[in-house]
This record gives structure tokens, sequence and C-alpha cells, in this order.
């Protein structure tokens, strides 16, 4: 059974970027039932004991040969995970720029901080609809990479580093339709050091 996962800090702790109203719903209603709705689709299954929303996805196709109910998982099971990467991503104040082998691997691959940065705003910017703008490895090398809907990269194979919730629910109340301010905004908030970290092990466990 899948649980929603604490916020490691204050609803208000990430003012002024994202508001305490903003990761109250998002956090309560919108997280809260991806977890509801997944644990429904589990239920009877082999995989209700199951607490691992990663796990669970990649092992997506033994789980149901109901096509319906494949996608029903993808869209709840990823969004737990999708969450529960983003939360541990932001920490109040952030920490400004990417720091140790990561912060090479960024140079490298893309010049600089800022390109990336550049990038990744567009990846953001750039998603039709709902979805996420991502940091990935792929095999070893760094990607950024956008998705639709709540689709985890690791349906593609692909480890989550960074991720950015490009849905409406995320910025609205707070920016309305100005969804490039937000992502400007809100490198204000990247711990780099859970990052590195992820980097160190290959990608997000959770
Ligand atoms: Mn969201």
């Amino acid at each position: 059974m899948l649980t929603l996962m604490q916020l490691p800090y204050e609803y208000n702790a990430l003012e002024p970027v994202i508001s305490k109203q903003t990761m109250t719903f998002h956090h309560d209603k919108h997280h809260q039932a991806y977890v509801n709705t997944a644990n429904e689709l589990l239920e009877g299954t082999d995989y209700e004991e199951k607490e691992c929303p990663k796990c669970l996805l990649k092992d997506i196709d033994n789980i149901t040969d109901d096509e319906d109910k494949k996608q029903k998982l993808i869209n709840n099971l990823g969004g737990v995970l999708n969450h529960n990467i983003f939360w541990k991503t932001m920490t109040p104040g952030g920490s400004s720029e990417p720091v140790g082998d990561l912060k090479e691997a960024i140079d490298k691959k893309f010049g600089s901080f800022e390109e990336f940065k550049k990038e990744f705003e567009t990846a953001g910017k750039g998603q039709f609809g709902s979805g996420w703008a991502w940091l990935v490895l792929n095999d070893d090398e760094l990607e950024v990479i956008s998705t639709k809907n709540q689709d985890n990269p690791i349906l593609e194979g692909k480890q989550v580093l960074l991720g950015n919730d490009v849905w409406e629910h995320a910025y609205y109340l707070d920016y309305q339709n100005a969804r490039p301010k937000y992502l400007e905004e809100w490198w204000k908030l990247v711990n780099w050091d859970v990052v590195e970290d992820r980097y160190q092990e290959g990608g997000s466990c959770k």
C-alpha cells in the first residue's frame, strides 16, 4: 500500500516562490488523490502490499494485462512518484548552484549552469499542456527532457535527477498563466546537494 509522503518542511516554507495555499492544495489534494487512486487500482492484485511507486512502475507490464487499467496505473503511480521526487528536490532558500561531480557533468554537457537552466526552462515552457520538465541520466549521459501528464522518465529507462511540475495546479494560484516566470523563480528552491546525491547514486531511488 502506498502512503502519502509527508512534506520535509512546512507548507509556507517555500514562500514567496510557492505559496502556502499552492503547497496545501498540491500536497493534500492532488498528491493524496494519486495515492488513493493508485491504491484502489492495486487492491486485490499481488502488488497491493508494495510500498515503492518506482518499483511498481518498473513492473507495470506484470501487474495487469488490461490496457485501460495499465494506463490509469501509469498516471497515478507516476503522480505519486513524481511528487515524492519533487518535494525532496526543494528546500527553503534552496542552494544556488550545483556542486561536485554534477557541476562538472553539467558544464561538460551544456556548456555552463546558465545554459543548462535555459534548456530546462525551454523544456518546461515547451511541454504542451500538463507534464514535467526533467534532468535525467540516460545511461551515464545527462539529458533534459519533458514528459506529458504524470509519465516518469523511468518508463523510457531514464533515471531522474531533478524534475519540475509544469501542471497548472503547480503554479496557477501564484503565477496564473505565467509558466515561464514560475520556471525561472523555481531555481531559488532547488536543493543541489540532493540532486548531487542522486547523481552519485545513478538516479532517484523513489
Ligand atoms: Mn503536481
